[in-house]
């Protein structure tokens, strides 16, 4: 019998176990065969002798096979799928992000793959960044330069973040779903549960001190919770990539922070000073000064 699997029987176990990597999953353990691998097909056909025991040697011969296909996952060495994601094995935020960007690939997982987007949005910045912001999807003119942040909102983001005293490029920049949503829509809950795994990666892979997620979308898929913003705002939560282990045993989760999206706060100037209050709420938390004269 061919030693080889079946392509579509690889792939199958492949996609198995990304998904349970998702879901958090990472131990796998292999139960023992009922009928030993050496019991070959002769053996058993001397064996049956009514329409029962035929049975239940149909079933053991079943067995059997799925036993050895098991077997062969180590011998087609496909394993390495079986482990945690790769990013875990290295260091290096670069690298690791670099893994979870290959891993994503031109990704078809949800349905916003096929409605109208040009290309996939990673995120932006710095990978040892103390602060990271979390927004909610790529919106027209993210699509098109493929970076985060890049349109009107955007502008405004840039302008809070120097109003703290720093530059874009000293933070890392994402959002919950990396594909543009038709019409900029709000994503779909399935569409946020299907991307927001690589987002959970690249927070475990930059490890940052305070994620500010912008906009409930955001608030909403990192804390899992239902609230409006006025509940959300106002505190910090103490916060773990769901479902993942961090390769740095000294990176214990960190502190998140909701305000206003930037794209509401062009719709609603008048929130500004509550946006601000947030983020001298996530300046003190960091050690930081803003510099004098600046506001948001
Ligand atoms: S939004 Fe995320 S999950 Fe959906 S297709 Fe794009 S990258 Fe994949």
């Amino acid at each position: 019998m061919s030693h080889t699997l079946h392509p579509d029987l690889r792939r199958a176990l492949a996609e198995r176990v990304r998904y349970c990597h998702e879901m958090g999953i990472y131990d796998f353990y292999r139960r023992e065969p009922r009928v030993s691998e050496s019991t070959t097909a002769a053996e058993v056909d001397d064996q049956p002798s009514t329409f029962q025991e035929q049975r239940e040697e149909m079933a053991a011969r079943k067995s059997t096979v799925t036993a050895k296909a098991v077997a062969k996952v180590a011998d087609e060495n496909i394993l390495p799928v079986l482990t945690p994601h790769a990013e875990l094995s290295v260091a290096d935020p670069i690298t690791a992000l670099k893994l979870i960007r290959e891993d994503l690939g031109d990704c078809t997982r949800c349905k916003l793959h096929k409605q109208g987007r040009k290309q996939i949005v990673f995120g932006v910045g710095n990978p040892r960044a103390e602060l990271m912001f979390v927004g909610e999807g790529p919106g027209a003119d993210e699509d098109i330069q493929g970076e985060p942040f890049v349109g009107r909102a955007g502008q405004l983001l840039n302008n809070m973040i120097r109003a703290m005293g720093i530059r874009r490029e000293d933070v890392y920049i994402a959002n919950v779903v990396k594909c543009r949503p038709p019409g900029n829509r709000t994503p779909e809950r399935d569409e946020c549960e299907t991307c927001s795994p690589f987002l959970m990666r690249q927070i475990a892979a930059v490890k940052p001190k305070v994620i500010v997620a912008l906009g409930a979308t955001a608030a909403k898929t990192l804390l899992a919770m239902n609230s409006s913003m006025m509940q959300l705002r106002g505190r910090f939560y103490d916060f773990k990539p769901a479902g993942l282990r961090s390769n740095d045993p000294n990176w214990d989760g960190c502190k998140l922070a909701v305000t206003y999206h930037p794209a509401f706060l062009l719709r609603d100037p008048r929130q500004k000073g509550e946006a601000w209050k947030d983020l001298q709420m996530v300046m003190k938390e960091l050690g930081m000064k803003a510099p004098a004269k600046e506001n948001a």
